[in-house]
């Protein structure tokens, strides 16, 4: 609840410092299309000149042929989430709720069970994310005091024909698996050797 307040309260505070132009909405709309039609014809006229041999690296927005290449990831890009697991291969999870309580999409159901180790006390029965209401807002993984869940599979390809095909369950969600993470300084290079 906490956290819908303070959401609200961003949102009116954002509308009090909106001016006339931004309120009036249409000229917000043709700022957007000006924008978009810059880079666009900039864009356009760059690729002919390198398409012609008169400069060799392209300056500005490169194309990526999605689906066969895909764009590098930051490595402190949030993508699609994962249950953590210890080293005997039970869930790091101790189902204390607090990544379900500050889920500003209310997205996160945990049903707890007690088990017997005294320094867990719970565990998750079932841990369900509904990925078709998350806003990888990423405060699930800021708030769990065991680093249970993390949001580093480097997925980010999550669709479904149907809503109930979005909720990844328990068993889903511990099978999934990091990706490999490069370093900031990696990114930068081989984003530069995609722009050649
Ligand atoms: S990343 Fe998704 S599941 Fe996690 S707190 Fe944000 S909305 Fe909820
Ligand atoms: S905050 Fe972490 S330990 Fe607590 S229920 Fe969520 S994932 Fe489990």
């Amino acid at each position: 609840m906490a956290v819908q307040n303070t959401i609200k309260v961003a949102a009116r505070r954002r509308e009090a410092t909106q001016g006339f132009w931004e309120r009036a909405y249409i000229f917000e709309v043709i700022r957007g299309l000006w924008i978009t039609t810059k880079h666009f014809v900039s864009n356009l006229y760059y690729h002919i000149l390198k398409l012609f041999g008169i400069i060799k690296t392209h300056p500005l927005t490169p194309t990526i042929q999605y689906p066969e290449e895909h764009r590098l990831l930051a490595p402190r890009l949030r993508t699609l989430h994962r249950l953590a697991r210890r080293e005997d291969g039970s869930p790091r999870c101790v189902a204390c709720m607090m990544c379900e309580t500050v889920c500003p999409a209310l997205c996160i159901k945990i049903v707890a069970e007690e088990v017997e180790n005294p320094y867990i006390e719970k565990r998750p029965q079932s841990f369900d994310i509904d990925i078709g209401r998350c806003v990888f807002c990423g405060f699930c993984v800021e708030a769990c005091p065991e680093d249970a869940i993390r949001m580093d599979t480097g997925i980010l390809e999550i669709a479904s024909y149907s809503r109930a095909g979005m909720v990844l369950d328990i068993d889903t969600l511990l099978a999934l698996r990091p990706t490999a993470m490069r370093t900031d300084k990696e990114v930068d290079e081989l984003q530069k050797q995609l722009l050649e």
